[in-house]
């Protein structure tokens, strides 16, 4: 979709013009276009270790069907890039057919939660399910207003309690509201803080818990959200998480705003959690389910 397109233009631009003037300078495939290529690679945050496996497929590629001209790679990388994204493809979500489906969101300060937390809302009212949000960052300063922010834009309302009052107590508080209300969705924000890690682990397991005992079978959806312009370090903090919090997604937010949107393939390739959802921008309608293709035919628009 041009969505796509337009949310990828930094990366697609350094990437595909990159790539486009190598190709274009060096005209034969020899060991100086693999080295070139693999700078551009790495420099798109793809990843080392990605990196390294893409160009040993290309080399197979090469020698099987016997190219020469570096034009004709590109469309060889592209296949490659594809095979690599694809195969742990599910960007659906655990939506209950009736009752209550709840949904935790969790990641680090500034990754952009609240802000997936909106437009995930707005999605969901926009399809006629009642929704609500539980504002269980009690830690940041402003996480609470601005979560309202988002319900006042979107129009759904926000369980809140004051700042620094227990999380968990939140959203018991939003689970029960949610079941008096028939709600369909309840999206829990939740602390992102990384100075002390084990407090916020445990801050999470209490939450998990909280909703384990009021709602059979939920959380549906634990989704940890990371920013695409931190590069390397999503793919640590989605180590980190993942390993921790019983992450089922993964949504990546701000690929706008980057050139390394090659840190996509990255996660994909070292993390067996889908990946959900993509943010592309910071409006209510700036967040598009993931899909392997869509993605590389954007990056080569
Ligand atoms: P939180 O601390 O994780 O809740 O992060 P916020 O939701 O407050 O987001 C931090 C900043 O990133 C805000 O200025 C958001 O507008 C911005 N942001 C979030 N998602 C995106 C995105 O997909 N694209 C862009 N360009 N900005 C985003």
């Amino acid at each position: 979709t041009t969505k796509f397109k337009d949310g990828l233009s930094k990366t697609s631009t350094a990437f595909t013009e990159k790539i486009e003037t190598l190709v274009l300078r060096r005209k034969k495939i020899d060991e100086d276009f693999y080295e070139e290529l693999e700078e551009i690679l790495i420099g798109a945050d793809v990843g080392v270790n990605v990196v390294m496996e893409l160009i040993d497929e290309l080399r197979t590629e090469v020698r099987k069907r016997k190219i020469e001209d570096a034009v004709d790679l590109q469309p060889v990388l592209s296949e490659k890039l594809v095979e690599l994204l694809s195969g742990k493809e599910d960007n659906s979500l655990n939506i209950q057919e009736s009752g209550l489906t709840v949904i935790l969101f969790v990641g680090v300060n500034g990754v952009g939660k609240t802000t997936t937390i909106g437009k995930m809302a707005h999605r969901f009212n926009s399809e006629g399910k009642k929704v609500l949000l539980a504002a269980g960052d009690t830690f940041r300063a402003g996480a609470i207003e601005q979560l309202e922010v988002w319900g006042d834009r979107v129009g759904v309302d926000v369980v809140k309690q004051q700042a620094g009052s227990d999380p968990a107590a939140v959203i018991y508080d939003a689970l029960q509201a949610a079941k008096k209300r028939e709600a369909d969705i309840l999206l829990c924000d939740t602390a992102g803080r990384l100075q002390n890690k084990t407090n916020l682990m445990e801050e999470l397991n209490k939450i998990y818990r909280v909703i384990k005992r009021e709602v059979p079978n939920a959380p549906h959806e634990v989704l940890l959200v990371l920013d695409a312009t931190t590069g390397q370090n999503a793919l640590s903090q989605a180590k980190l998480f993942g390993e921790k919090t019983g992450v089922t997604g993964l949504v990546l937010t701000k690929l706008d705003g980057t050139a390394k949107g090659g840190i996509v393939v990255a996660i994909r390739n070292e993390m067996d959690i889908p990946m959900k959802f993509v943010g592309l921008g910071e409006q209510m309608d700036d967040l598009q389910e993931f899909d392997s293709e869509q993605f590389v035919h954007a990056l080569f628009a």
